[in-house]
């Protein structure tokens, strides 16, 4: 070979091997330039290689394939390798000469040396890609929790996190939305929206894909207000050619992250927007919840309290306190309401603190059971001790229309202490869904089978329908005290006109009407002008320690 060639050659492989070995960066264009100047050296038609990370990647043909020099007018293959990695992936390199031309052995074998460079450095940072892509993305391709955290991390290092907003959020009603245009097209869809959410972020920001619906993203606080948009509802267009799209929208929970707001981790930010994002998820009027500060204390107390009824049951710390249920006409006690108490280290905690944490778990059913047994167990001490007994109402939780055996558990619990069943009530609310209310109708009936009463807690304050009423064979009717008219509410006020006909309507259909939250002598007053039955309120009495419920019982009855 010609001695100038072989030392243009060393010069081009020269530029070519500092361009692909650079630790900071890999010098794409010098390569390809150097490729190319090799090429017309030699006189080589084309030149590229292909990569695949696995050899069924290959037989699919899905590869990445990098040209590096086509003149247009390839003749004879000169070089054909293909390289079977250690990890699996495939490497080829391929290169032709110029249609006509012949290159003598000494030139392939330059060509040879320098396509297996080109070869063993694409094998490396390919693989490199590949794994961060396996690493950082999910196997719908899209980037993952991972990426977010670094992403965080990454601006967390630089100190320039306090520019930013992050978001956890939900597509509504996705399962709603695949049923009606098909699983294909709900993904089609799905990536529309998040396309259209990536558009709106700006360059430097990201969104991430971390699992089902849902997806977390973070980018610079002026970008917020379109988000909020996106959020809010927009069209996405699943079908170009016949032009169908669909509505999609989605429950957020968003932190705009403080100027002054130190953060050392991004966990720190992942917490916040995922509490905020459930409190949307729980369906209150908000559908975007902004973060603040009283949602880690929330989620705290409640891992606490989750955290410490276990122990709080076997010590009995739980306490039934009785409210007396009262004859509007002759003031007797007719019956009482079995509340909850917590006695927590010298301290009572009243219900609506631990109440709805324990609903978020099945704790609840653990709890009314208990409550259930310790009732059954006073009716049959004052029995046996011969004191006044009347009949005491448990309440029991919707959460405990999943439980198959519920009826079951109740009698259980009854018999085992041999409580009349006359004596005990069972309190239920209102449901929101069919399937529960078929089961609350199974389970009523039952209870109505073996002489347990029941009744319907807190009328009026759900999405109470009448049909609760008539299809579900009751004893009771609780009407609930935001149903009870003040004396602010005048005689022809809204209130005062529904609580009559709900009265009226209860008695007529035979069920015993019950009112909650009298406080005053006007109340009683309008119960008695409609001709409600039972009273229950502080007016008389708050829910009473087992002791002084008994003494109560033991008068003759409030004066009236
Ligand atoms: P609820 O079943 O509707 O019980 C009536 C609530 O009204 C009780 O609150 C009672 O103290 C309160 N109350 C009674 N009279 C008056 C009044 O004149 N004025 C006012 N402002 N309030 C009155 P409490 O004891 O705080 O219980 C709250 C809720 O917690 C109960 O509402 C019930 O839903 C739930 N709860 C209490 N104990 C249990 C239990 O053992 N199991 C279950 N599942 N829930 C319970
Ligand atoms: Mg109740
Ligand atoms: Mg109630």
């Amino acid at each position: 070979m010609d001695i100038n060639k072989e030392k243009e050659f060393y010069h081009i492989f020269e530029k070519m091997v500092s361009a692909m070995t650079d630790p900071h960066y890999f010098d794409r264009r010098t390569l390809l330039n150097a490729i190319k100047e090799m090429s017309l050296l030699f006189g080589v038609g084309k030149a590229y290689t292909e990569f695949y990370t696995s050899r069924g990647a290959e037989r699919e043909g899905k590869g990445d394939i990098l040209v590096g020099f086509d003149g247009g007018n390839p003749g004879e293959v000169i070089i054909d390798i293909r390289v079977d990695t250690e990890t699996g992936a495939v490497v080829k390199g391929r290169v032709y000469a110029e249609e006509g031309v012949t290159i003598g052995e000494e030139e392939r074998g330059k060509l040879s040396l320098a396509t297996n460079c080109v070869l063993s450095f694409l094998a490396r940072t390919r693989l490199q890609r590949a794994i961060e892509k396996m690493g950082f993305y999910d196997e719908q391709n899209y980037p993952n929790l991972r990426s977010f955290m670094r992403y965080i991390g990454q601006r967390i290092d630089m100190k320039t996190i306090n520019n930013y907003a992050a978001i956890h959020f939900n597509i509504r009603q996705l399962t709603l939305i695949n049923r009606e245009i098909g699983r294909d097209n709900g993904d089609i869809a799905m990536r529309g929206y998040f396309k259209m959410f990536e558009n709106e972020i700006g360059e430097d920001g990201i969104v991430c894909h971390v699992g089902g619906d849902n997806f977390v993203s973070v980018f610079e606080k002026e970008h917020l207000e379109k988000v909020i948009l996106i959020l809010n509802g927009k069209s996405v267009i699943y079908d170009k050619e016949k032009g169908k799209e669909v509505k999609m929208s989605a429950n957020a929970g968003v932190f705009v992250i403080p100027e002054d707001c130190v953060m050392e981790r991004p966990g720190q930010i992942m917490e916040r927007i995922i509490s905020a994002s459930n409190v949307a998820k729980l369906g209150g009027k908000e559908s975007i919840v902004f973060y603040d500060n009283k949602m880690i204390e929330l989620k705290d107390k409640t891992m606490r309290i989750q955290r410490e009824f276990p122990d709080a049951m076997s010590n009995e710390e739980f306490k039934v306190f009785y409210q007396p249920k009262v004859d509007v006409k002759s003031g007797r006690i007719v019956g009482a309401e079995a509340l909850c108490r917590w006695f927590k280290d010298g301290k009572m905690v009243p219900p609506g603190d631990f109440i709805p944490i324990l609903e978020q778990s099945n704790d609840i059913c653990k709890l009314d059971f208990y409550m259930l047994d310790h009732v059954c167990r006073d009716l049959c001490r004052w029995i046996k001790e011969g004191r006044k007994v009347v009949r005491v109402s448990v309440n029991f939780s919707r959460k405990h229309l999943r439980d198959e055996y519920l009826l079951e558990h109740i009698m259980e619990i009854i018999e085992k202490n041999e409580a009349p069943h006359e004596y005990v009530e069972i309190e239920l609310t209102e449901t929101t869904t069919d399937v529960e209310f078929r089961d609350l109708k199974k389970v009523v009936n039952g209870l109505q089978m073996e002489g347990v009463y029941t009744s319907v807690d807190d009328f009026g304050m759900g999405y109470s329908s009448l049909n609760l009423i008539r299809e579900i064979p009751w004893n009771v009717l609780k009407i609930d005290r935001c149903f009870l008219p003040t004396e602010e509410d005048g005689e022809e006020s809204v209130t005062n006109i529904m609580f009559k006909h709900v009265v009226a309507m209860a008695k007529d259909l035979g069920l015993e009407c019950v009112t909650e939250g009298v406080e005053t002598h006007d109340q009683l007053d309008i119960l008695k002008e409609n001709n409600c039955d039972v009273a229950q309120g502080f007016y008389f009495d708050r829910p009473l320690p087992v002791e002084e419920f008994e003494e109560r019982l033991a008068r003759v009855g409030y004066n009236i």
